[in-house]
């Protein structure tokens, strides 16, 4: 049996727990917040109509047999815990022409829905597209999301077949590949969005994300009703049914890592040390690196950080008959790009996009919303938070305010105009998501794009990296994927 120290409550560090704590560890997390769940945040803001609930991240579920195996592995039963609701829709996707797209997880009606809306041609080069993100997901899923990968040498290594190569089309990118398959703008603009997914730039980021829509579309989108932030409870629960202490409100301020091994970690306003044999950090890798360590280290590479989000959480009255998602996408997505992402190179400072993609959610859920009322989650792509070219300072003053009007102006132009029937707007800035999850300026997903990422094996015998900034990547399934891989590799106490 080892003694663990998990650092970090967010999704990966209790999935890392309950599976570490099954196989006979002794495991304590450690969270610098006051509750747990991490990026999976949770608001309740109360009216005398009655109460909203809104998840303050994720929004939606995909790839859910991962969590099935999560709550198998560690004895339970998912469906005891939550009620996963399959959407159809996914995502309603509204184009600046005015046209709609609904997706789905059936790829021969979603097929059908691309003809019907977009012609022949169109659903014939997506069904072409979707044959070889079938083969990118088969050999990705094989060799990179369920192992460890450390080092680029690992990735090159892999027993790629030839035909994986040739799908996965190293050295091209998605935006490339949207360009060889897809005549029709509007698909390409779908596809492109999907690199948002991982942070990242359609422009830059690999062929290979085009086994996010996969994903997505092959396996389905789900709501957890009562909202997202019921998977933080339910692993709690399991967690604390395993026997892990879980300590919230305590910050890890440093790793002790003398002579290439842990020995424990410091807590804040904590003299004694906590001795520990193994620690996972759940922290951002570029964190744990430059913060938590006895010596700052390098990530070496893997510096390009991924994009933050701009969010409103809205009382609305009413009933607006939107979608579960609704994507309403701009005139020009790579204006929008330029502005959240910035481009030194070409004398592009990052900024807030004015005609950005912005992205609702609005859940048909009674709990979470007063009776003929509406909770409304508006996302939009932003820069991070800081005073560097490719970050804005979302702590000027006036900004916030004043790019929530104009998100709520472009909502109008684009046809969903609440602003006379708000209760209330609340504001998140990629600075807010730093100060309460740690995530450095906001980035949601640590280093952009990529099959390689900062390794789960950290710069010390017994330390170990689990979460979305980490291999095999962000969002709830993939870093639900990293707590099993550091699992399998710490391996059982017995
Ligand atoms: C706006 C938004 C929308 C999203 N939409 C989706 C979506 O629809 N679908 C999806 O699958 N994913 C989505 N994601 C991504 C998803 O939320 C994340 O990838 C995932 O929750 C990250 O989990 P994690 O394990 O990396 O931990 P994190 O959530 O990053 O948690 C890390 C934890 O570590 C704690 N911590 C940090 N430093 C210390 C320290 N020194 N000591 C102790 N504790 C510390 C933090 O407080 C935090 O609780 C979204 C995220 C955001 C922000």
């Amino acid at each position: 049996m080892a003694r663990i120290v998990v650092i970090g409550a967010g999704v990966g560090g209790l999935a890392a727990a309950a599976r570490l704590a099954v196989t006979g560890h002794e495991v304590t997390v450690f969270e610098r917040a006051d509750t747990v769940g991490g990026k999976l945040g949770r608001h309740v803001h109360d009216t005398p109509e009655g109460s909203y609930r809104f998840d303050t991240g994720p929004s939606l579920v995909t790839l859910p047999q991962v969590f099935h195996d999560l709550f198998e592995a560690t004895g339970a039963k998912l469906d005891e815990y939550l009620d996963l609701v399959p959407l159809d829709p996914i995502v309603r996707h509204v184009f600046p022409d005015g046209g709609t797209l609904d997706s789905c997880a059936d790829p021969a009606e979603f097929a059908a829905r691309i003809g019907a809306a977009f012609g022949d041609r169109a659903a014939a080069d997506w069904q072409r597209l979707w044959r070889r993100a079938t083969r990118v997901w088969a050999a990705s899923h094989r060799d990179v999301l369920r192992r460890a990968i450390d080092s680029p040498r690992d990735l090159a290594a892999l027993a790629w077949r030839l035909g994986d190569l040739a799908a996965i089309a190293p050295g091209r990118s998605l935006r490339g590949l949207g360009r060889r398959h897809l005549s029709d703008p509007r698909l390409r603009m779908l596809l492109d969005r999907y690199a948002t997914y991982t942070g990242a730039d359609p422009r830059r980021a690999p062929a290979a994300l085009v086994a996010v829509p996969y994903a997505e579309l092959a396996y389905g989108g789900w709501y957890l009703r009562g909202g997202l932030g019921s998977l933080a409870d339910a692993l709690l629960s399991r967690c604390l049914d395993l026997g892990v202490v879980v300590q919230t409100g305590t910050a890890v301020t440093r790793i002790d890592a003398a002579g290439g091994r842990v020995h424990g970690v410091r807590l804040a306003g904590v003299a004694a040390p906590v001795p520990a044999d193994v620690v996972v950090a759940n922290v951002d890798a570029l964190t744990l690196y430059r913060d938590l360590l006895p010596t700052p280290r390098r990530l070496a590479g893997l510096t390009d950080r991924s994009l933050a989000g701009f969010v409103l959480l809205l009382g609305v009255r009413g009933d607006s008959g939107l979608a579960h998602h609704t994507v309403f996408f701009p005139r020009d997505h790579d204006v929008e790009f330029d502005a959240v992402f910035g481009d030194p190179g070409r004398g592009i400072r990052a900024r807030p996009a004015l005609d950005p993609t912005v992205f609702v959610t609005v859940a048909d859920d009674p709990t979470v919303r007063p009776d003929r009322h509406e909770a409304w989650f508006v996302l939009v792509n932003a820069a991070r938070h800081g005073t560097a070219a490719g970050a804005v300072d979302w702590r000027r003053p006036g900004l916030a305010e004043a790019y929530a009007d104009r998100i709520l102006d472009v909502l109008a132009e684009r046809g969903v105009d609440v602003r006379d029937r708000l209760v209330f707007r609340e504001i998140r800035t990629p600075a807010d998501l730093d100060a309460t999850t740690s995530a450095p300026g906001g980035s949601i997903y640590g280093t952009a794009g990529g099959l390689l990422r900062p390794a789960n094996r950290g710069p010390a015998a017994g330390l170990w990296l689990v979460g979305g900034s980490t291999h095999p990547g962000g969002g709830l399934p993939m870093v639900t994927l990293s707590a099993q891989i550091v699992a399998d590799e710490i391996g059982p106490a017995w």
